[in-house]
C-alpha cells in the first residue's frame, strides 16, 4: 500500500485503551497514518458497547415443573466474563426490576 505521498506503508497493529480489538494501521515513514476502515469500525463498536449499559430483551423460559429462568446472552456473559457455579445476590426492589450482583 502506497502513501498518499508516495511513501511505503507498514502495517502496524494498534492497541486501543478499553477495547479488545485491534486496529489495523498503515503508516509512513513521514507519519502519515491510516486506520482500515473494517477493524477500526469494529474498535469503535466495542468501545460503544461498554460505554452505553446493555439493554437485552428476552424470554422467561420453563426450566421443569413450574420453575422459571432465563439464559445469559453471550454479549452479557462475554462482557462481565461469568463462569457456571459462580454465586448472584437477587434483590428485588419493586414489581418491575430484579437486580443481580456479584459479590466483591
Ligand atoms: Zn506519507
Amino acid at each position: 500500500m502506497k502513501c498518499k505521498c508516495g511513501k511505503k506503508m507498514e502495517k502496524v497493529t494498534v492497541e486501543i485503551e478499553g477495547a479488545d480489538n485491534r486496529a489495523v494501521s498503515y503508516q509512513c515513514p513521514s507519519g502519515h497514518v491510516e486506520f482500515e476502515k473494517e477493524s477500526s469500525a469494529k474498535v469503535v463498536k466495542e468501545l460503544k458497547m461498554k460505554e452505553s449499559p446493555l439493554k437485552i430483551k428476552q424470554k422467561i423460559v420453563k426450566l421443569s415443573s413450574n420453575r422459571l429462568g432465563f439464559y445469559f446472552n453471550q454479549n452479557i456473559v462475554r462482557s462481565l466474563n461469568l463462569k457456571a457455579g459462580e454465586e448472584v445476590y437477587i434483590s428485588v426492589p419493586d414489581k418491575k426490576r430484579i437486580i443481580l450482583k456479584f459479590e466483591d
